[in-house]
């Protein structure tokens, strides 16, 4: 049997400790234990994020976080920004536009980063617009956004800044409160190392005085019942809380703080550097830039005559290397190689092995051992 090795940008592969954490017998949800655990996991998440402001889960996946988001930061009609750098910032653009906001959005070249300056010059030519809303990892593109040097570019104060950050939590970072965040939403099953099935949202005093104000539209995903409920003398939810998954997020935030963040965010751009590397000692270009390079994914440029689908199906039948496709008008274009959360240096190895040996049984010519080769100068120099 062969084992596989995920190379996705999510879910990534769940620690054992943090899966086995997840099989601990059920408790109750208005109890002291789940107060504690509720409580641990908000906090980690607020050290995660350098935040003193609330954190708040609710059971979803990522997509759940950035709608609740838009329905209690937003009222119908209320102007946002959305900068439009590949799939996930469309995707938020939508929820918006479908939630009732009136969006008007940056289109930005696939693969390169959001320029601040165009954020200014769209906030000068409208003074109506409420939200600048930014995904922090575009995760379709594998590139990184500059959040400090955006929200250097909203100068207004009555601007709320939003940010997906779903693929960069805990692996990227991100300094909520210096940075001049108002709203962070994340995910559990990418950088937090947990299966999926949880959305985080962290929210600053400004953007619970929006919460406040906003007309309430929803629910389920009610920002100011959840703040009641998690400010009871033991922390609650006010509905049924995916109990086994706080479990394993527990697990893998212990794990994240135990190794350190700054290690976390330093072991994740070592394996970009390596990956990037590796490709292009076959003869493969990453499609970001340097200068914007996710830690977290890959995108890499097929050359023509590579079938994308024909590549992804012989890493996976003959090597047992998952690896991600590219997505709406990438599609075909490129194969994205996630390297996030529990990844190290091993599973790169293994996938730029199997990316050489893939390309030659498709017939291309392949330096074969180049990109494992360039991939051992990176892990090599870290010393
Ligand atoms: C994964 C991801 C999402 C959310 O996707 P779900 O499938 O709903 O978890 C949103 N934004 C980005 C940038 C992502 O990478």
């Amino acid at each position: 049997m062969e084992r596989q090795c995920l190379m996705i940008p999510g879910p990534t592969p769940v620690p054992v400790g943090a899966a086995l954490a997840g099989a601990q017998p059920m408790i109750n949800h208005r109890g002291p234990e789940f107060g504690a655990l509720l409580s641990e996991v908000t906090g980690s998440l607020a050290r995660v994020l350098v935040t003193h402001g609330t954190v708040l889960v609710f059971p979803a996946s990522g997509t759940g976080g950035m709608e609740a988001s838009a329905v209690n930061l937003l009222s119908p009609g209320d102007k946002v920004l959305v900068a439009v750098a590949g799939e996930f910032g469309s995707r938020f653009a939508e929820i918006l536009r479908v939630t009732g906001a009136q969006v008007s959005t940056i289109e930005v070249e696939w693969g390169t980063r959001v320029d601040p300056a165009a954020i200014r010059a769209a906030l000068e030519s409208d003074p109506a617009i409420r939200a600048v809303v930014v995904t922090h990892n575009e995760t379709s593109t594998g590139v990184t956004m500059d959040l400090a040097s955006i929200r250097r570019a909203i100068v207004r104060e009555d601007v709320l800044f939003i940010v997906d950050a779903i693929s960069s939590m805990g692996a990227i970072q991100l300094h909520q409160d210096e940075w001049g965040i108002d709203a962070v939403v994340g995910g559990s099953q990418k950088g937090l190392m947990t299966p999926p099935g949880l959305a985080m949202i962290s929210l600053s005093p400004k953007a619970w005085d929006k919460v406040e104000r906003t007309t309430r539209r929803s629910v389920y995903w009610d920002f100011m019942a959840a703040r009641k409920f998690f400010e009871r003398p033991t922390a609650q939810t006010p509905y049924t809380p995916a109990v086994s998954l706080l479990y394993s997020l527990r697990e893998s935030l212990r794990m994240l703080e135990s190794e350190g963040l700054e290690n976390v965010y330093r072991r994740h751009r070592m394996l970009a550097r390596a990956v990037r590397a590796g490709v292009r000692g076959i003869g493969l270009e990453p499609l970001a830039p340097d200068d914007c390079a996710s830690s977290t994914v890959t995108a890499v440029k097929l050359p023509d005559g590579v079938d994308a689908k024909s590549l992804l199906s012989t890493l996976r039948k003959e090597y047992g290397v998952v690896i991600a496709g590219g997505q709406g008008s990438l599609s075909g274009r490129i194969i994205r190689i996630g390297h996030v959360g529990n990844v190290s240096w091993q599973e790169v190895v293994v996938s730029l092995s199997a990316i050489e040996m893939a390309l030659a049984k498709l017939g291309r010519s392949v330096d074969r051992g180049a990109s494992v080769a360039a991939a051992e100068e990176v892990f090599m120099a870290r010393g």
